[in-house]
Parts: C-alpha cells; sequence; structure tokens
C-alpha cells in the first residue's frame, strides 16, 4: 500500500484501475442523449445530397445576368418553381429562371442564384437588379460526404451531436452501458433524510451529493444505503451489493479506532493508496475488492465531493472511453484571498466569473464540513502546497463542469 501520496500519483493510480470494457448496448435516438458513442459513425448520405440553394430567390445562368444593375435590370422568365423537397423536373435554357426557395436542388441547366432581395417579379417575369452567382449555392456533401466519419467511439452524444447522427442516417445508436457505481455511506451518527435527527446526528448529505455527481458524469448510481461503524455490516453490504463497476464508500477512512472502512478493505481486499496530499481530502483511499475498484472516500462532505471530482469522475471517463477530457484548468483573477495549505495541494471553493476577464472569488467558509461551498460554487481554485494567493493575483481554476 502506497501513502501520502501527491495529487498527480493518486490520479494515475486511480485510473489504472479503469481497465475493464463496458458492455455495449443499442439504444433509440430518442434515448441517446448523455450516453457515449461505442462506435465511430460513418455518414450514411451527403448532405445536400445534391447541389441546393442556400437562399429564397431564383435559379439561371449566370452568364445571362451578367452585366445586370438597378439601372440595367435583366428580365428572365419564371418558367417554374422548386420548392424544398419538391425539385423542378424541368431545365433553365438561356433567359429562363426557377423560383428556388431554401434547401431546394438546383434545376439543370442552372448555374447560379440569385436572392429575392435582388429581384423584382413582374408576372411571368422576373427582374434581376444585379448578377445572380454560384456562391449561393451549396455543393452537394457541403456539410456532410457520405462515408467520412464525423462522429467517434468515446464522443459524449450532446444536442449537437445527436442531431448530426440523425443527419447522417442513423435511428438507433450504439452505446456504452452505463458504469454502475455502488454509494455505500457509514457512521453511526448518519441517519437517512426523512427520519428525525437525533442528539448529534447528520443527515446523510453525501450519499446524495455523490448520486448528482455519479450520474452527472454518466453513470447509474445504485444507492446501497447507510451502515453503522461495523466491519460485518459495512463487509455485508459490500458483498450484497450485485455487479458494480466502482464502489464510493464515504466515511470511515482517517486515523480513528471507528475508521471501519479502512479495517475492512484492508483485511478483505487489496488498499493501492491510503492518504494523498491534498486538502480537503486527505484520507482518501483506492482499494480493490472483489475486482472491483474501490474509491474510500472522506465523510467530509465538501472531501467526498471534490475526491470525487478529482479522481472518480476521471475514472468513469476513462472507463467510457471519453473522448473528452474530465477537467480543465483555466487562469483566472483572483477577487479575493486565497489561503493554501503547507505541505498539501489545496482545493478552495469559488465563483467564476467573466467581466471582460475570468474572476475569480471566494465561497465564504472554506472548512470541509461545510457542504454550502458546493452548493455556492462553480469552480476550484487550485492552490500548490504552501502557496496563498492575494487579491488581484492570477490563480488556477477548474470550473465544475455540471454548473458552469
Ligand atoms: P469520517 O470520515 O467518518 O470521520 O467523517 C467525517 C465527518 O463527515 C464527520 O463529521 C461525519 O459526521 C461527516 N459525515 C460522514 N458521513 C456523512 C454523510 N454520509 N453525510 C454527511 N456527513 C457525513
Ligand atoms: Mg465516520
Amino acid at each position: 500500500m502506497r501513502t501520502g501520496i501527491s495529487v498527480e500519483e493518486a490520479l494515475e493510480l486511480v485510473l489504472a484501475e479503469a481497465k475493464g470494457e463496458l458492455p455495449v448496448e443499442e439504444v433509440p435516438l430518442k434515448e441517446a442523449f448523455g450516453r457515449v458513442l461505442a462506435e465511430d459513425l460513418v455518414s450514411l448520405v451527403n448532405h445536400p445530397d445534391q447541389d441546393d440553394t442556400a437562399v429564397d430567390g431564383y435559379a439561371c445562368r449566370q452568364e445571362d445576368t451578367l452585366g445586370a444593375s438597378r439601372e440595367n435590370p435583366v428580365r428572365l422568365r419564371v418558367i417554374g418553381e422548386s420548392p424544398a423537397g419538391r425539385p423542378f423536373a424541368g431545365k433553365v435554357g438561356k433567359g429562363e429562371a426557377v423560383a428556388v426557395y431554401t434547401g431546394a436542388p438546383i434545376p439543370e441547366g442552372a448555374d447560379a442564384v440569385i436572392q429575392v432581395e435582388d429581384t423584382q417579379r413582374e408576372g411571368d417575369y422576373v427582374l434581376l437588379l444585379a448578377p445572380a452567382s454560384p456562391k449561393d449555392i451549396r455543393p452537394r456533401g457541403d456539410d456532410l460526404k457520405r462515408g467520412e466519419v464525423y462522429l467517434r467511439r468515446g464522443d459524449l452524444l450532446t444536442p449537437g451531436r445527436l442531431g448530426l447522427a440523425a443527419a447522417m442516417g442513423y435511428a438507433r445508436l450504439k452505446v456504452f452501458r452505463r458504469p454502475r457505481v455502488g454509494i455505500l455511506s457509514t457512521g453511526d451518527e448518519v441517519v437517512e433524510p426523512g427520519e428525525p435527527l437525533p442528539f448529534g446526528g447528520v443527515y446523510n448529505s453525501n450519499a446524495y451529493s455523490l448520486l448528482g455527481l455519479v450520474e452527472e458524469a454518466g453513470g447509474e448510481a445504485v444507492l446501497l444505503g447507510k451502515v453503522e461503524d461495523q466491519p460485518e455490516k459495512v463487509l455485508e453490504t459490500l458483498e450484497a451489493a450485485g455487479h458494480l463497476d466502482l464502489l464510493l464508500t464515504s466515511g470511515g477512512v482517517s486515523m480513528g479506532d471507528y475508521d471501519v472502512v479502512r479495517k475492512v478493505l484492508e483485511e478483505s481486499g487489496e488498499v493501492v493508496f491510503w492518504r494523498v496530499r491534498q486538502q480537503p481530502g486527505k484520507p482518501l483511499l483506492l482499494a480493490r475488492l472483489r475486482g472491483v475498484p474501490v474509491l474510500g472516500l472522506p465523510g467530509n462532505p465538501v472531501s467526498s465531493m471534490v475526491s470525487f471530482f478529482l479522481y472518480g469522475r476521471p475514472f468513469l471517463f476513462r472507463l467510457q472511453r471519453r473522448t473528452d477530457p474530465p477537467y480543465r484548468s483555466l487562469t483566472a483573477k483572483a477577487l479575493t484571498p486565497f489561503k493554501g495549505a503547507r505541505d498539501r495541494k489545496a482545493f478552495r471553493r469559488g465563483v467564476l466569473t467573466f467581466e471582460g476577464e475570468l474572476l475569480v472569488r471566494t465561497t465564504g467558509n472554506q472548512s470541509s464540513g461545510v457542504l454550502r461551498s458546493m452548493a455556492l460554487g462553480n469552480a476550484l481554485v487550485v492552490l500548490p502546497p504552501g502557496r496563498d494567493v492575494g487579491e488581484g493575483e492570477m490563480v488556477e481554476v477548474i470550473p465544475l463542469t455540471f454548473v458552469l
């Protein structure tokens, strides 16, 4: 077991556990939003599937219109029309035009389009006040070319990508099964919301903030409830959990006599590391139990959320083969001071705004028991060991992508 490791080492060890392949399932488009593609998608069509017009106007032969101007309009005979989806069957000859509407195919014989704003209709004729040009013709395959790959395995299906998959001709998509993530809360003092709170009790908030984090990262949260600080009960619940891709526990991993999660995992599983040089979340633990990776999160609400964001989320991204990074760093100007930790990397909670430049201010009380900071904040402020930041200084921030 390793201990006292850096944030970077911890992340590497966590990611190394994301070895498994998630099964693939096929879903209709309307259920695919927010899922992760498990196959590369080749376009089944050209879009547009033939040269079409990007404007409402008239299709004609460019050479007939070269000298056209307001002073000297060119007069063409309108021989028909072509609304979108209803191509004009005939051919455009010398001195002729066809009325076309955005998305309509360019009729045979025409090689230019003029927008309706530059014309005047006179019965069966149209006056062109400017030359027609090919620039408003969208060539076949301008947007999508049949046979080309536009979406890849590991791409998150965002609204734009879902639309693109439909445009490419797909009705159903192969996606990875959501990773199943068990969430177990421990602690004699922890009480389920809705029950009366005894003296010294605390409501189980971790289960629900972790549920949100897991689902936001594409996982399916499996709530395993809460157990007392008794090793047999912890083990029993973990072993009865059914198939999981990741197990999260909260509480019971620090130095106290009642920190049973650590003991159970030491005795019945394999602990990979315990304790990371970070604040909050120093007691973080990584283990395996019956082949399932276990992130032993500290019980403090901020510690468990920050630790999941820094390690659990990247783990789930890796498992889903996601092509987008789990988080990104930006640089912002501090509007308030931020205090670092002497020998650990510190992650403070901030409110990130943009007013001509990125600005970040503290959410207030930075204690790891103050969950309000995670509800108010939309970014982590990253401070290397021993570094404080004063007002006006530049500082690294990691947007909490699920709120930005
Ligand atoms: P522990 O890591 O077990 O020592 O717990 C650290 C702190 O987090 C204690 O104040 C606990 O009461 C609190 N805590 C532990 N589990 C939870 C939970 N599920 N929800 C909210 N607070 C918790
Ligand atoms: Mg505890």
